[in-house]
């Protein structure tokens, strides 16, 4: 968010800017005038959402959109189960806007801060076998192009650019509208458990086969995998939903509160990071319950991190953690958070991390008080060695010239800009970094 002195930081502090102005547009004609205004007076354009990007992606540095007060559903197709959405409608709205049509998301990721532009913009993604990243969901997007037109992109008009909309990086526009292709309304349930590191490394195909969606943290330096298996049920099944007390006590006292504070100490001390570890990996596991899809899929991150994740194929995934497994004990690295491990379905998104490829996801964080770069770096050169693609959202090192040997797509997504935005007016240095300037 902008504060009031008009400067704008990301979620994870590694980005502040102050834009020459914010503007906040509540319709989409205010949006073109936005658009316009910016042409005409020589100053770049950019829409951000909760700002959750780890990156500079949503840096503006002319003219900062947000489009909180655009937010809400346009259009429900109930017969086809799709919603259209105002572009700036953050996830966390989306469970109330979708229960009196019995609709839910098909799949989300661990929180549900962000805006659905923002999210569709970077190719947020949870997990499961069958599913894709939440880009997947969209048939239909607006955008507010740089002559300030609407460019409407739907199985009917302009179809062949949907592939490459559907995760834009924010460079192609302003997006307006989102139509997403929900399910009907389910419940999920969890089952949160431990389990030894090297049965989880030996058998993950069968672990992610056998299960809607699978998924494990790993405390380096422990050996155990906190596994969260999810499985999809019937919007009818009776819930067996956490407690209040539960979710105070284990997900914003324990999982937050008390992993800040051990987390804060550990920045402090590194000799007490292995039993952070141990008891961050105890306060995380072992239990089961059951709820409406978006209760179980996100949670709250109130311990502020920094982040970098690659998508490896997913055969690579084992091969990928044993060597960042010996990187992190070989340097004596104490590391006092998770490493994530998910999984998608191959898809057929220009710039979809997935593209083309099921995907096993493998994330690092590291507290935001301490330096993320040797670690971060180090693991970035493992990923290299398997041709993993950076989540476009969360930090890396890559320039166009690597990032267009990874995608097949890359060139014709940069055609594609140099001809909605030949003028740069959507760009920033991120963009010019990964799309070339
Ligand atoms: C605590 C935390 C948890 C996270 N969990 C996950 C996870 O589980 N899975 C995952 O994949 N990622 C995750 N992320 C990353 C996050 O989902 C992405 O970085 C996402 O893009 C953030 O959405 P946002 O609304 O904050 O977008 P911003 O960061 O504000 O913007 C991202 C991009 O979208 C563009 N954009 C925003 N709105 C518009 C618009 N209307 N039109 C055009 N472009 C637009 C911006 O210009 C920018 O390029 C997490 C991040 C954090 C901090």
């Amino acid at each position: 968010m902008t504060a009031a002195n008009g400067v704008w930081r990301n979620w994870a502090r590694t980005e502040t800017v102050k834009p020459v102005r914010v503007e906040r547009p509540s319709s989409i004609g205010a949006v073109q005038r936005s658009v316009r205004a910016a042409a005409r007076t020589g100053l770049r354009v950019k829409a951000v959402g909760a700002g959750h990007s780890f990156t500079g992606i949503a840096v503006a540095t002319g003219v900062l959109l947000e489009l909180d007060e655009l937010s809400g559903i346009v259009a429900v197709d109930r017969e086809r189960m799709r919603v259209t959405l105002l572009g700036g409608t953050r996830l966390f709205e989306l469970p109330r806007l979708l229960k009196p049509h019995g609709l839910a998301m098909e799949n989300m990721g661990d929180i549900d801060r962000q805006s659905i532009s923002g999210a569709i913009s970077t190719g947020t993604h949870g997990t499961g076998r069958d599913f894709g990243g939440i880009s997947t969901q969209v048939v239909g997007l607006t955008l507010v192009t740089a002559d300030g037109e609407l460019l409407t992109i739907d199985e009917n008009q302009n179809a062949e650019l949907l592939p490459a909309a559907a995760v834009g990086l924010g460079a192609l526009g302003i997006i307006v509208e989102v139509t997403l292709q929900c399910v009907p309304a389910f419940v999920l349930e969890a089952v949160e458990r431990p389990l030894p590191l090297a049965e989880v490394i030996g058998d993950l195909d069968g672990h992610i086969g056998g299960a809607d969606h699978f998924e494990f943290y790993w405390f380096p330096g422990t050996r155990t995998a906190v596994t969260k298996t999810n499985t999809r049920a019937a919007a009818s099944v009776t819930r067996r939903p956490l407690t209040r007390r539960q979710v105070f006590v284990d997900d914003t006292f324990l999982a937050n509160g008390v992993y800040r504070v051990t987390c804060a100490a550990g920045a402090v001390v590194p000799a007490i990071v292995p039993s952070v570890n141990a008891l961050a990996e105890r306060l995380w596991s072992n239990r089961s319950f059951s709820d409406h899809s978006h209760k179980v899929f996100t949670t709250k991150r109130t311990v502020r991190f920094r982040e970098m994740e690659y998508a490896v194929p997913a055969a690579d995934v084992p091969v990928v953690l044993t060597e960042i497994d010996e990187l992190i004990e070989s340097r004596g690295w104490r590391i006092s958070f998770p490493i994530e491990v998910r999984n998608a379905r191959a898809d057929d998104l220009w710039l979809s991390t997935a593209s083309g490829r099921a995907s096993g996801y493998i994330a690092v964080h590291r507290y935001f008080r301490e330096s993320h770069t040797e670690y971060f770096e180090a693991v970035e050169e493992i990923m290299a060695r398997h041709a993993g693609r950076p989540h476009w959202g969360k930090l890396h090192t890559l320039d166009a010239a690597a990032l267009g040997a990874l995608y097949p797509r890359h060139a014709d997504f940069v055609a594609l800009r140099d001809r909605l935005d030949p003028a740069r007016m959507f760009s920033n240095a991120y963009l010019d970094r990964v799309l070339g300037a």
